[in-house]
């Protein structure tokens, strides 16, 4: 059994969010203001439907928010998690996105719990720099550290994502080459997509694909290698072989005809894409005391109107319903 699709995607990628707090405020995701926040459900919860996800076709779970490391009951959480079997009969690979401001302590225990990768999220390699863009004081040793014990605990490998916005971040581009290979670390650029709670997005701000490809170059030239078919990120190493980049290019060139992705918010909301207007609350359902196969069936029903592809950039855009760390990066 699989869950698919109208257009036929092979959902099997689910991320959840558990909480919408976040200790960043990075300037290009949130206001800095105490915007609005959404309930937290009980962990327990987001392990129930996991569980009835899991038994329609899901096989990897990644956890975000806001910031999922301020979550407490984490580390059990994940090693719930590992407890859990996909319908192939294989262990669920279990990944977090995280700023990484709290992963020096919690990388061994999480990866001790069964967690198999995480993803650490910086958008500078200057430290104040870094400062600048989350407006937080000595974040940057903190998530390098937390890079560091992220290795040490086997969290291989480490995935560092990074947002460049034009006239912003874009200058540490060649800096994130030379940090990819010095650190050992996957770095993965992502195009900027309106989802922003200022609004500060316009097509020009988007720092684009190609263009990353060719300002790598003044560094070192990229060559692209093989991609799975589902992974978002174009792969590239350096053309001595030596360290990874990635770059997710939602809005140059769009992946959504090979989504395999559904999202659950921190108050139980399905979302079915980013871009989402309308959300399907399952977490309401769960708390009317419906049976695992009721919520099944709500879950399939919410995949049957998965939205063929977003329209960022088109005339009419619509934007989401949410921000982004109100639904879960
Ligand atoms: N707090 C965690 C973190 O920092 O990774 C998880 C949540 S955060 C919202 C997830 C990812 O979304 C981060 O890598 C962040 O840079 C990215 N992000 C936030 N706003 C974005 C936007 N408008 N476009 C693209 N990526 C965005």
């Amino acid at each position: 059994m699989s869950l698919t699709d109208q257009y036929g995607r092979d959902i099997h990628d689910l991320r959840i969010s558990i909480t919408d707090r976040c200790n960043y405020k990075c300037v290009y995701c949130r206001s800095g203001n105490n915007g609005p926040s959404f309930p937290e459900l009980p962990i327990a919860d987001y392990l129930r439907m996991v569980r009835v996800f899991v038994g329609l076709g899901i096989t990897k779970v990644r956890l975000t928010g806001g910031e999922p490391l301020l979550r407490q009951g984490l580390v059990d959480m994940v090693r719930e998690l590992g407890g859990i079997r996909t319908l192939q009969g294989r262990r669920l690979d279990i990944a977090i996105t995280t700023n990484g401001h709290l992963l020096t302590e919690l990388a061994q225990p999480l990866a001790d719990a069964g967690l198999s990768r995480v993803t650490v999220s910086m958008d500078a390699v200057e430290p104040q720099h870094f400062t600048r863009i989350t407006r937080v004081p000595n974040g940057y040793e903190r998530v390098l550290a937390g890079i560091r014990a992220a290795q040490r605990a086997g969290l291989h490998p480490v995935k560092v994502n990074c947002v460049l916005l034009r006239g912003f971040n874009d200058d540490q581009i060649t800096g994130f080459g030379r940090f990819a290979r010095d650190q050992g670390v996957a770095v993965r650029f992502i195009e900027f997509m309106p989802l922003e709670e200022d609004r500060v997005w316009s097509p020009e701000i988007v720092v684009t694909l190609d263009e990353i490809v060719e300002r790598m170059a003044e560094f070192m030239p990229l060559r692209e290698i093989e991609h799975q078919r589902s992974e978002t990120a174009r792969r590239y190493v350096f053309e001595d072989g030596v360290g990874e980049i990635g770059i997710i290019a939602p809005v140059s060139h769009p992946f959504c005809g090979q989504c395999s992705r559904i999202r659950v918010t921190s108050d139980g909301k399905i979302r079915t894409c980013l871009f989402s207007v309308r959300e399907h609350d399952l977490g309401g359902l769960m708390a009317t005391g419906a049976s695992d196969d009721e919520m099944a069936e709500f879950i399939r029903q919410a995949v049957d109107h998965k939205q063929a592809r977003h329209h960022i950039g088109e005339p009419g855009f619509v934007p989401a319903s949410r921000t982004m760390v109100h639904i879960g990066g």
